[in-house]
């Protein structure tokens, strides 16, 4: 069995326990505005954890290692794809980003409940994997605030703002195959909508199966 294999395997083995942690894959155009609302979802949301990915990209001002991203050269991304280190990667606007298995393995196997921030091509890897996921998609509210926003954000030279803007209405069109839609209008009250989506997925009856049981233990025996 290759190591791809066995890893895959293993989130498999997990996600079969009752009590295992959610993925929630969340993706938007680049500039789309999801990293802003997951930051306040984090910091609001309790056992809710972030999935920091690899990439190729160089660090932004102001990015840390292992915290926005793990910033690997081109060589050493490679190898781990050829390790199998990666449970999806995708080249994004000329660059490479890949969500590790390990992180999503060890903290999904406590119980943590995990954000995967990926790309249009990401998102269609993890459902191609059959995973229990649940696939947010964040929209800008028109092409002019994803424009202002990518402007503002200052950091793309002027031929990969073009590059953005002319992958979007591709990657706006996989809207449908999520399972929540987002319009990323106003901050606060999509960073709520985001929040409300997780606090209500962790109160269906298939994620809440092993507490009910031990409620329904406790009666019965007393
Ligand atoms: P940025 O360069 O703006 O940080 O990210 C560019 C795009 O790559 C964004 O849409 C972001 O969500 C996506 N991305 C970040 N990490 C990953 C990853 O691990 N896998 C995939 N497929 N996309 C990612």
């Amino acid at each position: 069995m290759s190591s791809r294999t066995t890893e895959l395997e293993e989130i498999l083995t997990i996600q079969r326990r009752p009590d295992h942690g959610t993925l929630f894959v969340v993706s938007s155009p680049s500039g789309g505005g999801k990293g802003t609302l997951i930051r306040r979802v984090l910091d609001v949301v309790p056992n809710l954890s972030y999935s920091v990915s690899y990439t190729t990209r160089a660090p932004r001002n102001g990015e840390v290692e292992g915290r926005e991203y793990f910033f690997v050269d081109r060589k050493t991304f490679e190898e781990m794809v050829a390790a199998g280190a990666f449970l999806e990667w995708a080249t994004v606007h000329g660059n490479l980003y890949g969500t590790a298995k390990r992180q999503l393995a060890e903290e999904t196997a406590t119980g943590l409940d995990i954000i995967l921030e990926v790309d249009v091509q990401g998102a269609a890897s993890v459902r191609d994997l059959s995973l229990d996921a649940v696939s947010i998609f964040i929209l800008p509210p028109s092409y002019d605030t994803l424009r202002g926003r990518l402007i503002a954000r200052g950091t793309d030279t002027p031929e990969q703002l073009e590059v953005r803007l002319r992958n979007a209405p591709e990657e706006l069109r996989q809207y449908s195959a999520f399972d929540y839609v987002i319009i990323n209008d106003n901050v606060k009250r999509a960073s709520n909508q985001l929040a409300a989506i997780i606090n209500a997925e962790r109160a269906r009856r298939k994620r809440q199966e092993s507490l009910v049981r031990a409620v329904i233990e406790n009666f019965e025996t007393s």
